[in-house]
């Protein structure tokens, strides 16, 4: 029985669907699917007919009704016809979605015609149907690959035999690291690299070729096989190979048909029987430094993909090789080079000195050394800045450079100390025409941060001929002799000056002594108002008198017992005996200040502020009548730190007083930050005063404008004449010291002055 047609809905359409995809194969689904709307749609027969072939068919009589009259049937549409064996019917027809060519149709015989509502049931049918018949061609196509992928087997041995070759790729390939890691023979890694290429890809001829250096050609070979001497002769000559392509295009190059290249580069190949090649670049840090080629005579060869990525794995791992190399060349340079000069450091210089001292041994030609200290440096760095300072060195160790021949060698030592070894000079006047270039070249100023800077050098020269002198250390002594002599000086080692150090060791022993012998005593130089010509203060001043040199004078000393921290029980010794005797006058005389010179040992010194204050608590010094003397150049060091002594020294309620002013490189800056009483014009400043140049008072004159802004008191040391004393005055300087008002003298004397019998005049009052 037909159901009323507003009960057909999806729903049906569903049950439709279940209905079909429950069965088999597609042919089934078709039949069911006719069986089905013939039911609903109470016809008598029906069919599905897909590209002119009649997939399903119920109802017609097979004898009577052709598969072609379905056919034509269905593209003719719905309507009212006769059907041949069984009367006039109804046709109702609708298509099959995804098949352009499919139809379903239904023919109902003689009674009442098919209504919209049934062409719409229809239409349904038909779109699942051709829902189902398109997931059934999905499942059949799956049927189709499993059936398919049983004859993988044989594919799959195919796959075993490449994972094997695989395996013997990367047993290669990890024996190549092994070799890298375990930083093997170059060579060794390099021919492990061919040989495996050959192994593997089966090409007789392997190269590995690395750039020269400077013309950019392929002519290094680092290691190959099978390659003859023509053969790369040509490729070197024509530059034109897939070895020069993969280095200039920086990529895999294959060429498989020289013989057919009639022209060229090809063709001179080709004439050497080359069939095929293949070439992949090979890079050190990234950079292309050369190809990895194979190629061979065999005909007809074609590199497969396997054969590209063994090529270009051996490739990666010679450039693994060429980096890693690199790394350790680079390690060692630094292992023996100046990181900020660049130049050889002191382990490569004694180095290739014992080698050319060797040479010279047997050439009997002379081996020259040059120690070089640079005069002024320090100045540099504590006033410029570190930064300022690397870059003077970096461009100081250029210059020197630039002074020597190029199988000579420039080393920097560290700090500003440098050595120059110079090779097969014939004579010893070779080397001092060396020294002297460099004493010229560092005589041009040095363009700094915008300022022009000054630094000099004081060179050492040792030669030797007999192969076995310590070269260096006799350098360095005549270095030091140099130095003595002012800036920019050269000195030739002489025997006496063993001599000279063994005498300095003396004087060092010697000086250990003084002190516990009763040595040393104390001169007093008095420091007087300038006006007036009172005295107003006493400087204290070390003198030592040695038992068999007589008198040495503190220029020399007092840097000696710096170097061996003498200076701290000398230093201490001092401001004791100078305050005990300075606290005695005072209450004999009057009040006076004692300045007392203070070394740079000293002032690093934590103790240095107990040993003040233990000093004037033992005289009973009033702390400020004590002022302490402290160089402008050791003011310049260390500067954070010694803000932080100063001032805690000042606590005690003494002065500090900037000793020889104006000689260092100094910043008004610093002056702000030092707790600072008193500037003393240094004696060079005073020495131009009493001459007829004005120019000369201009740094004086800077010196007192300074002091006055910033409240300081300005004394002018080293006044040797009543002229100068007249010019200061103009100035404005209120106090000096020199000759001119006295010369340090002994403590009695001091007493004779204070006591008025003396050379000064005491103010009436
Ligand atoms: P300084 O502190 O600049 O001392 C002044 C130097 O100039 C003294 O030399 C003094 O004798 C000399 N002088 C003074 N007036 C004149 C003059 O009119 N003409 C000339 N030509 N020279 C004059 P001295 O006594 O030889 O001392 C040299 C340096 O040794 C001192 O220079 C000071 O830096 C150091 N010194 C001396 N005694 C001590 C000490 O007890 N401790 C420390 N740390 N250093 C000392
Ligand atoms: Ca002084
Ligand atoms: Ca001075």
């Amino acid at each position: 029985m037909r159901p009323p047609q507003e009960t057909w809905s999806t729903q049906h359409l569903v049950e439709f669907l279940a209905g079909l995809s429950s069965v088999g194969h597609a042919g089934e689904a078709a039949q069911h699917a006719v069986e089905r709307a013939l039911e609903m749609l109470d016809a008598e027969a029906g069919a599905v007919v897909v590209a002119s072939e009649v997939v399903a068919s119920i109802g017609f009589p097979p004898d009577s009704v052709a598969s072609a009259e379905l056919v034509a049937l269905a593209d003719g549409g719905p309507g009212e016809l006769v059907l041949p064996g069984l009367g006039p019917a109804y046709l109702l027809v609708a298509p099959l979605e995804d098949a352009p060519t499919g139809r379903m149709l239904v023919a109902r015989i003689a009674r009442e015609p098919f209504t919209g509502a049934d062409a719409d049931l229809l239409r349904g049918m038909a779109r699942v149907l051709a829902l189902t018949l398109r997931t059934q061609h999905v499942v059949d196509e799956e049927r189709r690959l499993r059936a398919w992928s049983e004859t993988q087997v044989v594919e799959n041995e195919r796959l075993v035999r490449r994972l094997q070759e695989r395996q013997g790729l990367l047993e290669r390939l990890s024996r190549i690291e092994r070799l890298i890691s375990s930083r093997a023979e170059r060579q060794e890694i390099f021919d492990a690299i061919v040989n495996g290429l050959v192994e593997l890809t089966g090409d007789e001829m392997v190269g590995l070729r690395l750039l020269e250096e400077g013309d950019g050609m392929l002519r290094r070979i680092a290691a190959s096989i099978g390659v003859s001497r023509d053969l790369l002769a040509v490729a070197v000559d024509t530059g034109g190979g897939v070895g020069a392509r993969a280095v200039a295009e920086n990529r895999l190059v294959i060429e498989e048909n020289y013989q057919s290249a009639a022209t060229g580069t090809i063709a001179a190949f080709a004439t050497h029987g080359l069939q095929a090649a293949m070439a992949a670049p090979v890079h050190q840090k990234g950079e292309v430094k050369g190809s990895l080629m194979i190629s061979t005579c065999r005909a007809g060869r074609r590199y497969s993909d396997e054969d590209r990525e063994i090529l270009l794995a051996f490739a990666e791992h010679a450039s693994l090789a060429l980096t890693d190399a690199k790394t350790v060349d680079d390690a060692v340079h630094q292992a023996f080079h100046d990181s900020l000069t660049g130049l050889p450091n002191r382990l490569l210089f004694l180095d290739r000195l014992e080698q050319a001292l060797a040479r010279g041994a047997r050439s009997g030609l002379t081996t020259a050394v040059l120690f070089l200290d640079l005069d002024g440096f320090k100045r540099v760095n504590d006033s410029l800045g570190h930064a300022a300072g690397d870059e003077l060195l970096v461009a100081v160790a250029r210059r020197l450079h630039s002074c020597i021949r190029p199988g000579d060698t420039a080393a920097r030592f560290g700090g500003d100390e440098f050595a120059m070894l110079l090779e097969g000079t014939k004579s010893p006047a070779d080397a001092e025409e060396v020294a002297q270039r460099i004493v010229a070249a560092l005589r041009t100023p040095f363009a700094l941060r915008s300022r022009r800077v000054f630094v000099h050098a004081s060179i050492g020269i040792a030669v030797s001929s007999s192969g076995d002198e310590d070269l260096l250390r006799n350098a360095d002594l005549a270095m030091y002799q140099a130095k003595s002599r002012g800036k920019g000086h050269y000195r030739r080692f002489r025997q006496e000056m063993h001599t000279a150090v063994v005498a300095r060791l003396e004087l060092e022993v010697d000086l250990q002594r003084a002190l516990e012998r009763g040595e040393l005593h104390l001169q007093y130089q008095p420091i007087v108002e300038l006006r007036t010509g009172t005295i107003v203060g006493l400087e204290a001043l070390a003198r030592w008198r040695h038992p068999r040199r007589g008198l040495v004078p503190p220029s020399e000393f007092i840097p000696l017992a710096e170097e061996t921290r003498l200076i701290l029980p000398l230093g201490q010794w001092v401001l004791r005996e100078s305050c005990r005797q300075v606290a005695g006058w005072n209450e004999r005389f009057g009040e006076m200040s004692l300045s007392v010179n203070v070394s740079g040992a000293q002032l690093q010194q934590p103790e240095l502020l107990a040993d003040v204050a233990d000093a004037l608590q033992a005289a009973s010094l009033d702390a400020r009548r004590l002022v302490l003397e402290i160089t402008e150049t050791v003011l310049m060091q260390d500067t954070e730190a010694t803000v932080g002594r100063l001032e805690r020294l000042k606590k005690l309620g003494l002065r500090l007083a900037v000793d020889d002013f104006g000689t260092g490189y100094s910043s008004l800056q610093y002056l702000r930050r030092f707790p600072i009483d008193i500037l003393k014009i240094a004696k060079s400043f005073v020495d131009g005063l009493g001459g007829a140049e004005a120019a000369e008072s201009v740094l004086p004159r800077a010196i007192v404008d300074l002091g006055e802004s910033f409240q300081l008191r300005v004394v002018a040391e080293g006044i040797e004449e009543a002229i100068q004393v007249e010019r200061l005055l103009e100035l404005g300087c209120g106090f000096g010291q020199g000759f001119h008002f006295g010369r340090p003298m002994d403590a009695a004397d001091v007493e004779q002055v204070l006591g008025g019998g003396g050379l000064l005049q005491r103010p009436a009052a």
